[in-house]
């Protein structure tokens, strides 16, 4: 930050860049970023035109439709419809999608386990208090649009709805959890800010007519009483015609399906304290047309543009990975969990998640692997412990099976060796995250990516067998993956094959493995039983035995990890 131009003036303004003032180690920070991203937002030009004119209004307060009167020019809940437009660094720009994604990652992880409502509360309260509260304005001197403060949320949606545009699955995943984030916004509005929200965003919804209200009493209150207690529906149609609102159904999908709602004619008759579902309903309709109007037009045109210097960036932000670091130089004895060479066959039976036992099954089968799962595989033994002699050791005797050794150290040595820092431009690589993991697609004959997204419901079937789980906690694995649940599918396995959850849950192929080693009980010098010796514990724990370990102090998120 610090270093500021104005951005070039391009006819078509998408993302646009001023030319890069300096280059920090090669790497794509510190560059100012002008954010015109209006080619990604939706809503027509009314909406545009009016969130622009209550952006420039003056500083001093505005009328809400309730009469209390507000400050106007400060960051509130927003519909994302109008994208903001200001000079910031690219390593703010970076640094603000990265806590956009610690509060999302952290909902989909509460939502996946089963929370409660009021633990998914309290969870969001904490999440979004650490990392992205809503009045979090970009700071430092520059100027938008009327010259309000630039909003830290609004930076970071829209940050994150680039990165997150891309692929339908990428899309599902920011779309749940952005609902899931504007909903708890929402709900902790007042009746006032409420009300200036729905006025700000045209979402003029009808109250039913009396006439409508007195003909179709019967069966609201059908609904109603089907829905909730005696009490409750009474008071609720006490209120009369005024206490219901007319809908279009689409809108109230989510009460639709839970026939939580009385239909007919195409409209849904939501009573007014159900506002919340009709709101996040627009809120998702308008995110989800947006991320298909962003995934086209990035496509067509920012990917290709921005090729040098945006996309890396943006490509980068949905695979990273935000907890421990598995890669570096003497990190796995700290953890506990080095393996030998001859430790490796025992390890992989108990201890590797099924990424990795897939793929060191299939070396071991096929005496080769193609270059992404060598590449997947090489990493993940690096981070639980292997020495590079032991790596190359190994990868020399099983592909030596096949294939001659000047054969070996002519095509794969090298590899090897890079994979250590060695070779290249020495860089010390860390073991790919289940992130990097699932977004890879093997095409035949590789092995490498998450099995949980990439196996058939047959082949996972099997695999799971062949761990010795009982078929019908295989049966619950398999739906968990179908449903694209792939991490919570792992840690079900997890639980299974050692009779205790991973806490924060699975996020890494090498945090899987050194959850798995504390379970059983191994130490720091790799050999079972050394932990009991700390602990002064008389037996290893086994897989089944449950909590009977004090556990290890947990692996606490550290700073991003590239
Ligand atoms: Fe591996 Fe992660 Fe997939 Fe588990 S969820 S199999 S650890 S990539």
């Amino acid at each position: 930050p610090g270093t500021r131009a104005r951005a070039p003036t391009r006819t078509r303004a998408d993302v646009v860049f001023v030319p890069p003032s300096e280059s920090a180690s090669g790497r794509l920070t510190r560059l100012p970023v002008r954010i015109v991203v209006a080619m990604f937002a939706i809503g027509g030009k009314k909406d545009q035109a009016k969130a622009a004119a209550l952006r420039a209004a003056p500083k001093s307060a505005s009328k809400t439709s309730g009469g209390s009167v507000r400050p106007s020019n400060h960051p509130k809940l927003s519909m994302y419809t109008e994208t903001p437009s200001a000079d910031i660094s690219l390593e703010t720009f970076e640094a603000f999608a990265l806590d956009r994604m610690r509060v999302l990652k952290a909902i989909d992880d509460g939502l996946s386990r089963g929370k409660k409502p009021a633990e998914m509360e309290q969870l969001m309260n904490e999440e979004t208090g650490k990392h992205l509260k809503i009045t979090d304005v970009v700071p430092g001197d520059f100027s938008t649009l009327g010259g309000a403060p630039l909003s830290k949320d609004e930076v970071s949606h829209f940050a994150l709805r680039l990165a997150y545009c891309r692929t339908e699955e990428l899309r599902r995943w920011f779309l749940l959890n952005e609902c899931q984030l504007f909903k708890h916004r929402f709900n902790k509005l007042d009746a006032y800010a409420k009300a200036a929200f729905l006025e700000e965003h045209d979402m003029e919804y009808k109250p039913l007519k009396p006439e409508t209200f007195a003909e179709k009493r019967k069966g609201i209150s059908e609904v109603l009483h089907g829905i909730m207690k005696r009490d409750d529906a009474e008071k609720i149609l006490n209120a009369g015609a005024s206490g219901f609102y007319a809908v279009p159904f689409e809108e109230v999908a989510d009460l639709v399906r839970g026939r939580r709602v009385f239909m007919a004619d195409g409209e849904a008759y939501v009573p007014r304290d159900q506002l919340t579902s009709l709101v996040v309903g627009a809120f998702r309709a308008s995110l989800s047309k947006s991320l298909a109007v962003a995934s086209r037009r990035w496509a067509q045109h920012v990917a290709g543009e921005e090729r040098e210097r945006l996309a890396p960036v943006i490509v980068s932000l949905s695979k990273r990975y935000l907890g421990r670091d598995f890669g570096k130089p003497g990190d796995a004895g700290e953890r506990g969990s080095v393996v030998t060479l001859k430790d490796l066959p025992s390890a992989a039976k108990t201890s590797f998640p099924l990424c990795a036992k897939n793929l060191f099954d299939a070396v071991k089968r096929e005496h080769h692997l193609r270059h992404e799962g060598r590449r997947q595989l090489q990493l993940y033994m690096k981070g639980i412990g292997l020495s590079l002699e032991e790596a190359m050791l190994f990868w020399k005797t099983e592909f030596c099976k096949k294939i001659p050794a000047e054969k070996f150290e002519k095509e794969y040595a090298y590899a090897v060796r890079h994979a250590y820092g060695k070779e290249g431009k020495r860089v010390d690589y860390t073991p790919h995250t289940c992130m990097k993991c699932i977004s890879s697609n093997p095409g035949a004959g590789e092995h490498h990516g998450c099995p949980y997204k990439t196996f058939g419901e047959e082949s996972l079937t099997a695999a799971l067998g062949g761990l010795s789980i009982a078929p019908h906690k295989v049966r619950d694995i398999v739906q968990k993956a179908k449903a694209h649940h792939y991490q919570l599918a792992c840690g079900m396995t997890f639980e299974a094959t050692h009779g205790k959850t991973i806490e924060e849950g699975v996020q890494h192929p090498n945090q899987y493995f050194d959850e798995s080693r504390k379970a059983l009980g191994f130490g720091a010098s790799g050999k079972e039983g050394d932990e009991n010796k700390e602990t002064g514990s008389a037996s290893p724990v086994t897989p089944g035995a449950a909590g009977a370990r004090p556990a290890r102090p947990s692996i606490q998120p550290a700073p991003v990890s590239a």
